[in-house]
């Protein structure tokens, strides 16, 4: 049974919420990371370089983070065009239809759990822990 157009007004909205949370999100980083290149300040330079280094290591765990909220950002994109040309809601894998209980959750979701599941195990999706027949 295809999505009827209140269920997709309500998934829509949903990504919008998602999307402006992750604007927000990266806004934050941003200025947590003291903007573009030319508007970072020389900062009082930290002596300590144990306290430079944990500074770089907390850095870089912002970027990973704000990569992260970018590239969802794109997902939940990328369901706005699929809602546009009707593909929303099918799997891309298997071409079934996403169970809605699924898109409620994750309204970018692409595939279906199963498909998804296969999909991580073949494409190294962050840390990966193999499972143990
Ligand atoms: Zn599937």
């Amino acid at each position: 049974m295809p999505l009827d157009a209140a269920t997709l007004d309500r998934l829509r909205a949903k990504l919008d919420a998602r999307e402006a949370e992750l604007r927000e999100e990266v806004r934050t980083v941003r200025d947590d990371l003291g903007g573009d290149v030319e508007s970072r300040e020389p900062r009082n330079q930290v002596e300590d370089s144990g306290e430079r280094g944990e500074e770089l290591i907390r850095e870089s765990v912002r970027h990973a983070e704000m990569e992260a909220d970018l590239d969802e950002a794109v997902e939940i994109a990328a369901a706005r065009e699929r809602m546009q040309d009707g593909s929303y809601g099918e799997c891309e894998l298997c071409g079934c239809e996403i169970p809605l209980a699924r898109l409620e959750v994750q309204p970018a979701a692409r595939r279906c759990a199963p498909c998804q599941e296969k999909w991580e195990r073949t494409h190294a999706v962050g840390v990966h822990i193999p499972r143990v027949p």
